[in-house]
């Protein structure tokens, strides 16, 4: 789908909500409307019968505005306070009660309270927060294309750092060498900060590498995703070095089949909450259901955190043909392991196409 289709899509949602105009702040979403990169600019969507699209940046993203911004768009340079041009833009109500959208989750409580005094009395302002997001929950083919290909590009950085081992090495070194690996192979970045956390250090969640040299005989859990082309990747493995405990082999399985289980429930027309029920289930029934403390997945796109998400407290929508999802139980035992195992998957007709592609049985890594 290209920038002026979603703004297609766009329009008609802001029209059934009976909305006259949307304000998009600099972020993911103007990205995903315009194409738009910068750190500067401000889009106002026009619902009206005029379609009169707004775009404003700063003087810095002259050249790079004119390049990117789709036709639709009037495009407008302005001084660096992007609200203040757009109000004027909006001028006078025209008398009549008209809602301007905005993104009542990204703008702070003092711009609200700006464009507010700014803003014409005839002017409604609705909160609208989730509206893009909305959209961007479903994607394309190509994009699609773009989040296997940050996938591919992962899955190849992890298999060229596991070469070297990962015994003898500190938490710290290997997170560096992964995150070099995913630029040498063309990443623009890591798509978060790499996690790599080894024996009672796994039993954090959201670890931060140590400078703590990895043992022999324990279990290493690694987290990390590439970001290629505007997408990210996500994915988790957790290995042995070595032969580790029976508890840890358990747990190990126990992971893998509630990750199997909850993979093999993705479908359409199931919710994410459902497909939280059926791992948390399993690792409830080997009484770890207290060590399962977050959910079982999220979507996964422009950002590294998008929706739908997948947790008991989800919303009931089911999910749809075209989600990116992970997929990624977890059971930390505090001061002994953690594991937890991730995939990213495509919501297809019936089912779901993983886009990771690591193996996942128990794996020794050796060095
Ligand atoms: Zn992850
Ligand atoms: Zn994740």
């Amino acid at each position: 789908m290209s920038e002026p289709e979603r703004i297609e899509l766009l329009l008609a949602e802001l029209r059934s909500r009976e909305l006259d105009r949307l304000l998009v702040g600099a972020g993911t979403n103007l990205r995903y409307l315009t194409g738009f990169t910068g750190s500067n600019g401000l889009a106002i969507v026009d619902a009206s019968e005029r379609e009169e699209h707004r775009f404003f940046t700063d003087f810095r993203y002259d050249t790079q505005s004119a390049e990117q911004i789709p036709a639709p768009f009037e495009r407008e340079i302005a001084p660096a306070d992007l609200l203040e041009a757009a109000v004027r833009a909006l001028g006078a109500g025209g008398g009549r009660g008209r809602g301007v959208g905005f993104d009542d989750a990204a703008m702070s409580v003092k711009q609200h309270e700006r464009l507010r005094e700014l803003l014409d009395d005839d002017w409604e302002l609705v909160a609208c927060g989730g509206v893009v997001e909305q959209l961007r929950e479903i994607k394309g083919p190509r994009e699609i294309q773009a989040i296997r290909a940050a996938s591919e590009l992962a899955d190849e950085a992890l298999r060229t750092i596991l070469q070297a081992g990962l015994t003898g090495r500190t938490e710290r070194a290997v997170a560096i060498d992964l995150e070099l690996a995913l630029r040498r192979l063309g990443a623009q970045a890591p798509s978060f900060p790499s996690i790599v956390a080894s024996g009672e250090h796994g039993a954090l969640p959201h670890a931060e590498p140590r400078d703590v040299t990895i043992a022999r005989d324990v279990l290493v859990t690694i987290d990390w995703g590439a970001y290629l082309d505007g997408y990210c990747s996500d994915c988790t493995r957790t290995y042995a070095t070595g032969a580790v405990s029976q508890e840890a082999e358990a747990t190990y399985q126990l992971v893998l089949d509630a990750q199997e289980a909850a993979l093999a429930a993705l479908r359409p027309g199931v919710s994410g909450r459902e497909v939280d029920r059926v791992a948390r289930e399993l690792i409830e029934a080997a009484g770890h259901g207290e060590r399962f403390g977050h959910g079982v997945g999220h979507g996964v796109g422009m950002d590294i955190h998008e929706a739908p998400r997948l947790s008991r407290t989800a919303p009931v929508q089911p999910l749809r043909a075209g989600n990116v999802v992970t997929v990624e139980p977890g059971v930390y035992l505090p001061g002994r392991l953690g594991v937890r195992i991730e995939d990213l998957a495509v919501v297809r007709d019936g089912g779901c196409e993983l886009l990771t592609a690591l193996p996942k049985d128990l794996t020794v890594v050796d060095g």
